[in-house]
C-alpha cells in the first residue's frame, strides 16, 4: 500500500534509516515518555544494541526529548530490542 520509506536518524549513530526499524521514543504531552504510538516530541534509535547503549550512555534521548528517561522506559526498550518483530513487519 503505502511504500514510501520516511528517514528518520538515530539519536546514537546518527544515520538517516528507515523509520520502521527504528525504536520511536515519543514525549507524549499528557502521558510521559511512550514507545512507538503517542503525540509529541519524538526521538529515534535504531534496533541495535550498540546504538540503544550509546543512546543511554550519552543521555541522547534525554537531550534529544529534553526530559528524563526513566529506568522503566529503558527496560521497555531494551525489551523491545530482545524481542523478534521481523514476523510482524514482514506480514505486509
Ligand atoms: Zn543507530
Amino acid at each position: 500500500m503505502n511504500s514510501k520509506i520516511v528517514l528518520r536518524r538515530c539519536v546514537a549513530c546518527q544515520k538517516l534509516i528507515d523509520r520502521r526499524q527504528l525504536l520511536r521514543v515519543i514525549r507524549d504531552h499528557k502521558d510521559g515518555i511512550v514507545l512507538n504510538e503517542g503525540m509529541g516530541r519524538s526521538a529515534y534509535v535504531c534496533l541495535q544494541e550498540t546504538c540503544l547503549n550509546e543512546a543511554i550512555r550519552r543521555k541522547r534521548l534525554q537531550k534529544a526529548l529534553r526530559c528524563q528517561i526513566t529506568k522503566s522506559v529503558i527496560q521497555e526498550l531494551q525489551l523491545r530490542l530482545n524481542s523478534p518483530i521481523d514476523s510482524a513487519a514482514e506480514a505486509r
